[in-house]
């Protein structure tokens, strides 16, 4: 497209602020600034370095669309290549010059048409267009378990591993069993002189291959012909569908399938009645975000590792003492305990047009109109912003979508048909209310469980419909939905 005058702002440097910093830049933007809070480029794949971090989703999958990468040495992809393959991009791209890092937003307010921006730094900055990149899952969550600041011993939240804590010939209790907590005890089980992993809920494990890549398919994948072709679309795209189909009627068949697939998992692997037992969910599957794993029973199986199901009292000095009275002594304790989900860009001070703050429009619970835009809040767009998709799937996918959407509105202002985009609150209460009702249909909230995909009052904060509803809905915005100013000169 054609340089023109207009700037961008993009919060965040990670999966999603590295496209919108390509996007803005194919689209002709004379300036685009991305802000991150870090001192480098990663977001996700920043943040979590523990043992054994992998990505479930495909590895060829887990690239954009127009960068992939034939030089994955796994089948799904450990959190260091990934993390390495956005730096590439970066350098590829030439987004080094528009990075600004150790600068978190800390208000950003239209005015006079424009996004003024503040920084923790006392820096400002200012755009005619911003964007929120700024992450689900960001902020960790610290349990509420009496004493934990007692611990002798190390301690630390998964997405602030210690490496200068050696883990061999160690005592380790893990806490909790999300993603996180079974790839951590999967990775450790060998090393450690004892590992146990704290489980108050047992979960559903989806078992799958992780094998190497052989250079020669290294190679032959240097082909885009041959990648294409190795990255079997069809059966991809429909198991996603699938996937989708399953979270919105737990009665289809494919929600069917998964289950029988983790039951006999259970079934299969775990030899001894009694561990059994004790590692099967009471919950539907795919109530919790569905955990893929090749080696997490054959891990809990290992010698040196123990579940412990029994609740936790408290932490003391030496380890973790449980109800049944016993204290399990530990050198190590991380905490696996996942995120809060609901921070998106806050704390930040967020007011748009007219008075509008977005504390107040938040007071329930995060929301925007299709998980993108806010009314009175305009030009100012999020990718992976609230009650968007987030499931076993590419989040890189739903970013691409969700700019190709963002594109069409930011052709109009630059094109100058309009200063100011923006939805109605009407075209976002009603997104909501339909939302909502979706929500309570899925197995999020009738499986039995209670994930982090429940908001404070107890709804799915997430998209509640399918993966091909979501591609449709991102086509094209409804424009009388849309309230499109133009000023006068
Ligand atoms: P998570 O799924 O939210 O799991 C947190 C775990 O901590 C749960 O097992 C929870 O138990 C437990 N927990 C929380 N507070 C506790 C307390 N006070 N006492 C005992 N246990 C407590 O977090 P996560 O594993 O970090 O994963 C976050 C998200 O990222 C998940 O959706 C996960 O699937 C995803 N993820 C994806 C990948 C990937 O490969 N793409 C990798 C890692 C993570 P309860 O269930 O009993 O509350």
């Amino acid at each position: 497209m054609a340089q023109h005058d207009k700037k961008a702002i993009v919060i965040g440097a990670g999966m999603a602020g590295i496209l919108a910093g390509i996007k803005l830049k194919e689209a002709g933007f004379a300036e685009v600034a991305i802000y991150e809070k870090a001192d480098r480029i990663g977001g996700t794949w920043r943040e979590n370095t523990y043992p054994g971090l992998t990505c479930d989703v495909p590895s060829h999958h887990y690239t954009y669309t127009f960068e992939r990468n034939p030089d994955w040495t796994r089948h799904l992809s450990p959190g260091a290549e990934i993390q390495a393959y956005f730096e590439h991009v970066v350098k590829k791209y030439d987004l080094e010059e528009l990075l600004h890092f150790n600068q978190q937003a800390t208000s950003a307010e239209f005015i006079d048409g424009r996004w003024q921006l503040t920084f923790s730094d006392g820096h400002t900055d200012s755009a005619d267009i911003l964007i929120a990149a700024t992450g689900v899952l960001h902020k960790p969550r610290f349990p509420d378990i009496e004493g934990l600041g007692s611990f002798q011993g190390d301690c630390f939240h998964s997405a602030r591993w210690d490496h200068s804590v050696s883990v061999e010939g160690k005592r380790i209790g893990v806490i909790g069993n999300g993603s996180t907590g079974v790839q951590i005890i999967s990775a450790l089980a060998g090393t450690a002189a004892k590992i146990e992993h704290y489980v108050r809920h047992p979960q559903w494990i989806m078992p799958v291959e992780n094998g190497h890549f052989s250079a020669a398919e290294r190679a032959s994948f240097q082909d885009p012909e041959v990648l294409h072709e190795a990255m079997q679309f069809e059966i991809y795209n429909s198991g996603v569908e699938r996937y989708t189909m399953a979270i919105v009627d737990m009665e289809s068949e494919g929600a069917r399938e998964m289950g029988d697939i983790c039951r006999n998992n259970l079934e299969q692997s775990v030899s001894d009645p009694e561990l059994r037992e004790r590692l099967r969910p009471d919950h539907a599957p795919l109530c919790y975000r569905l955990i893929f794993s090749p080696d997490y029973y054959q891990a809990i199986q290992h010698p040196n590792a123990a579940l412990v199901t029994e609740g936790i009292e408290r932490i003391e000095a030496n380890g973790i003492r449980t109800r049944d009275g016993e204290l399990h002594e530990l050198d190590i304790i991380v905490l696996a305990t996942g995120f809060h989900p609901d921070t998106f860009m806050r704390p930040m001070s967020f007011k748009g047009r007219n008075g509008a703050n977005l504390d107040t429009l938040w007071a329930d619970g995060p929301r925007a109109h299709l998980a993108v835009t806010l009314p009175e809040f305009p030009n100012f767009f999020m990718l992976n912003g609230p009650n968007g998709p987030v499931g076993n799937f590419s989040l890189i996918d739903i970013a691409e979508h969700q700019w190709s959407y963002i594109a069409q509105f930011i052709d109009k202002l630059v094109t100058g048909e309009a200063d100011e985009i923006s939805p109605s609150i009407s075209a976002m209460q009603r997104f909501e209310t339909e939302r909502e009702a979706a929500a309570k249909e899925t197995v999020w909230f009738k499986g039995g469980c209670n994930s982090w995909y429940l908001d404070h009052r107890g709804i799915p904060a997430s998209w509640p419909w399918t993966y091909s509803r979501f591609v449709q809905e991102m086509s094209a915005p409804v424009w009388q939905d849309f309230e499109c100013v133009k000023r006068s000169a």
